[in-house]
């Protein structure tokens, strides 16, 4: 255990370990991260590993296309592995009004300089012929996008933060951020104190659990995500477009012969991570296959073989939702030195190597590389939220994340 260290992060899941790389890679810092838990055990291992180039902002897409770069490089850059596939993927509409959604991504995308073409239902089928032109109205094809070994990314940046002389402390509860007069001066730990003038709140779904120890109150709601691996497939293969059906939430991409698959449901399982008690884990997580089996009812016309295949593997994890879909990144209101990295909305690991790097330079610098103002905490305090508004809210940016109308 250490006493001191310059930056202290807290959580080890992608975003966490992620900035904690890039603050050690600046060299002149004891960084050090903690995790109440293994080193990048909880939902972040869990999560598809896909990442979607098409977002709804201009920034999202900026990051994303930087993160897109550093996950080409990160074996290089870490010295840890990590399988990609470069296999781009289908945006597929079935109601005119989501066609029209695609078209502005269409225009979106081209002005942001990524590879989008929209192509017939028929095209669509010939890429991907796990996925039916039955009942598809548009499909755009994103280039850009691609998937990896969710299980790598966390633990990756971890490692590689060690080789550059970052402290990591597993099985250590941070139980309090200490702060004097406007500063943090440190965090309380289950294996005693640590001082500091910067911490990083990363702790995914107890953020608000470890902000609220000094006092500060975070609009973000843990929210259950699953997905399912089927047993491997004939004619499947790694290279397939990814899919994902805009109105039914639902999503789908090769993974180890098989597919895997989850969907964004209408009505989502919110999640009080303090009255789950401190020792909960996320392997404990309640799931419910009942929303996968509903959802591969929804999209049989277009996904037929996901009421077919054999489940091979059924699991779930709990990102962050917040109200306005946008990530909770950067500098606390009013406390020096209190800094997040949260607000997944369940696409943070994708993103964790952007965030993780402007978020360094954020702290390191005293301002992030590019306006990241959408992202902080400061656009909640000017109004008045409830949990009742948040969760409402919440629940229809999760519903919506691919845009349906
Ligand atoms: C089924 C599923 C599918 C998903 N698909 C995708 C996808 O395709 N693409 C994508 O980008 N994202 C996806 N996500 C979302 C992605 O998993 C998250 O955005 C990302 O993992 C969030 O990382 P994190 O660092 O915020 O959280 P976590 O990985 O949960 O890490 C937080 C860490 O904080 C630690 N911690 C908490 N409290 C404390 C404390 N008091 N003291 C010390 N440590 C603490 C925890 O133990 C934990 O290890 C998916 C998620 C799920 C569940």
């Amino acid at each position: 255990m250490i006493s001191r260290a310059n930056v202290v992060v807290v959580g080890s899941g992608g975003l966490g370990a992620a900035a904690a790389y890039y603050l050690a890679k600046r060299g002149g810092l004891t960084v050090a991260l903690l995790d109440k838990h293994d080193i990048g055990s909880q939902t972040s291992p869990r999560a598809a590993g896909m990442v979607s180039c098409m977002r709804k902002g201009d920034l999202m897409i900026k990051l994303i296309k930087d993160a897109c770069r550093k996950i080409e490089t990160f074996t290089a850059e870490t010295g840890q592995p990590l399988d990609w596939v470069h296999s781009g993927s289908l945006k597929i509409a079935r109601r005119l009004q989501d066609a029209e959604v695609l078209n502005g991504d269409l225009n979106r995308g081209r002005r942001m300089g990524l590879d989008v073409e929209e192509i017939s239902p028929d095209e669509a089928n010939r890429l991907n012929p796990f996925l039916k032109a039955s009942g598809v109205v548009a499909a755009l094809r994103i280039g850009d996008d691609r998937y990896f070994d969710p299980a790598q990314v966390a633990v990756g940046f971890a490692r590689g933060a060690q080789a550059k002389g970052a402290i990591l402390l597993p099985k250590t509860d941070v139980t309090e951020v200490s702060i004097t007069a406007g500063q943090v001066t440190g965090v309380q730990t289950s294996n005693g104190p640590i001082k500091a003038s910067v911490v990083v709140d990363a702790a995914g779904a107890w953020t608000r659990q470890v902000a609220e120890t000094s006092g500060i109150r975070v609009p973000l709601v843990p929210t259950r995500q699953q997905l399912i691996i089927t047993e491997p497939l004939d004619g499947l293969r790694a290279d397939l477009p990814m899919v994902r059906i805009m109105d039914a939430a639902v999503y789908a991409r090769p993974c180890q012969g098989g597919l895997l698959w989850g969907v964004y449901e209408e009505d989502p399982c919110f999640f009080d991570t303090q009255s789950l008690g401190p020792h909960f884990d996320i392997k404990d997580m309640p799931l419910d296959i009942k929303v996968l089996r509903n959802a591969a009812e929804d999209v049989k016309a277009q996904l037929p073989i996901l009421q077919m295949a054999k489940v091979r593997e059924f699991r779930g994890g709990i990102p962050t939702m917040t109200a306005d879909g946008h990530h909770i990144v950067g500098p606390a209101p009013a406390v020096k030195g209190f800094f997040f990295a949260s607000g997944c909305n369940v696409a943070g690991l994708s993103i964790s190597p952007a965030i993780g790097e402007a978020l360094a330079t954020w702290i390191v610098d005293g301002n992030p590389p590019l306006d990241l103002s959408a992202m902080a905490l400061a656009r909640f305090t000017d109004k008045p939220w409830s949990e009742e508004m948040l969760k409402r809210d919440a629940a229809w940016q999760y519903r919506h994340f691919y845009g349906a109308a």
